[in-house]
């Protein structure tokens, strides 16, 4: 029986998480489920799964969830702030994290899992992207075992050599071809991108997703974390991985081989195949998503990125390539410019112009200790709400 935390409980990645579990109640056991705000979401999953744990932001919203509970006569003890996340990431009694928060947010409690030895989950590309040398490390030297669910680098996880998931010359690994949808905007004519509106942006025709997600999608942004991600999870480095526009979101990504082979990882865009697939591994288990109809799949296309269309790709392209904390500069200007074009302060253009201009203006220093990345991202932040 796998005990099991997830961070982020009331997002998409949790709920799609809660779903997989609940078909297998002979393998896996909710220990603890988080959530910033959603109050009434998360009591109605407590009531679900009856977990040992629950979280929220604040104490008084705890404390309210806390007497719900008790009332229902469950005896779950509900925590709250960054040590309650940090707490049930890293207790003794779990196997499995889910890291499924949205952003920077999720960096701590995502290292605690790792510094704790569990199986980390990772959905929360942006804890990679931050603080990937630290991060990386601290899977190793606490023998952390690191799945990757984002669903590119799970079908990238899953196409590279089962000796070891890297991008190895030695066992004849050649590219990385990590795909990507292109967003909702992938045909609009360049003069309308100014105008979108944030239903537009957050309205992806392939995937259902959270919002700050869908407008990195839109942007392209998410390709550009999803590239640096890529790079630490398989020792890659930029120039060996190829951004790959495939509009139908079927393959999911591709590896090549010397001899001449691409292997690729298909399936309907549903989040639960990733998920199960890390739930579960090395075992596979329903995840509740119909198999691909070939009969039915009419054409998949494959083209290459247009820069101008999609700067933020280029960014992040630049930010893995000077190294230090531009990467954990890059997505914190991103995660101030996405969150004040989803409030309507900014046009969706401007997102890129933010992130190019604080990428330029920001004091970059050697990640060695998480506080020095937590400085860059503040710093980050400060710079980008200066620009709003
Ligand atoms: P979401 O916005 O739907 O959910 C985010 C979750 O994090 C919620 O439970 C929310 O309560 C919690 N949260 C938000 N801010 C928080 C804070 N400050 N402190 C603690 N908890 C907080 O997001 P999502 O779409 O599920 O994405 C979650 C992560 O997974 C992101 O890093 C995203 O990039 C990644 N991801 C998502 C998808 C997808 O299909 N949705 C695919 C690949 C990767
Ligand atoms: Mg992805």
């Amino acid at each position: 029986m796998q005990e099991v935390t997830i961070l982020g409980a009331t997002g998409s990645i949790g709920k799609s998480t809660l779903d997989v579990i609940l078909r297998h109640p002979d393998r896996f056991s909710v220990f603890a489920l988080t959530a910033h705000q959603q109050i009434d979401l998360l009591r109605e999953q407590c009531l679900a799964c009856t977990p040992k744990y629950a979280v929220l932001h604040s104490e008084a919203d705890a404390s309210l969830l806390q007497q719900q509970l008790k009332q229902k006569g469950l005896t779950t003890e509900v925590l709250y702030g960054e040590q309650g996340l940090i707490y049930v990431a890293g207790h003794v009694k779990v196997d499995t994290v889910m890291a499924a928060i949205v952003g920077a947010a999720g960096l701590l409690p995502t290292l605690a899992a790792a510094e704790a030895g569990k199986k980390v989950l990772l959905a929360n590309k942006e804890s990679l992207v931050m603080a990937g040398r630290l991060f990386m490390d601290a899977v190793k030297a606490n023998a952390a075992t690191l799945l990757p669910i984002d669903s590119e680098h799970n079908a990238i996880f899953q196409c590279l050599p089962h000796q070891q998931r890297r991008l190895s010359s030695a066992l004849g690994v050649s590219r990385i071809l990590l795909t990507g949808s292109g967003g909702p905007f992938l045909s609009m004519p360049l003069e309308q991108l100014s105008h979108v509106t944030v239903e537009q942006a957050c309205a992806h025709p392939k995937w259902s997703m959270g919002r700050k997600i869908s407008v990195d999608s839109a942007t392209m942004m998410n390709k550009g974390l999803e590239l640096i991600e890529a790079c630490w999870l398989f020792d890659a480095d930029s120039c060996d991985i190829d951004v790959v526009i495939h509009p139908q979101s079927i393959v999911h990504s591709m590896v090549q081989y010397h001899d001449g082979s691409t292997l690729a990882q298909l399936g309907n865009p549903d989040m639960r195949t990733p998920i199960a697939y890390g739930l579960a591994w090395p075992d596979r288990i329903d995840a509740g998503v119909e198999a691909l109809d070939f009969y039915r799949l009419s054409q998949l296309e494959f083209a290459a990125p247009d820069e101008q269309r999609f700067p933020c790709l280029r960014l992040a392209g630049e930010a893995w390539r000077t190294g230090k904390t531009a990467s954990a500069v890059l997505n914190a200007a991103n995660e101030v410019a996405v969150d004040a074009f989803l409030n309507k302060k900014i046009a969706f253009t401007a997102i890129a112009e933010i992130n190019e201009q604080v990428l330029n203006r920001a004091n970059l220093a050697e990640p060695h200790s998480i506080d020095v990345v937590i400085q860059a991202d503040l710093q980050a932040r400060a710079l980008a709400r200066e620009l709003l």
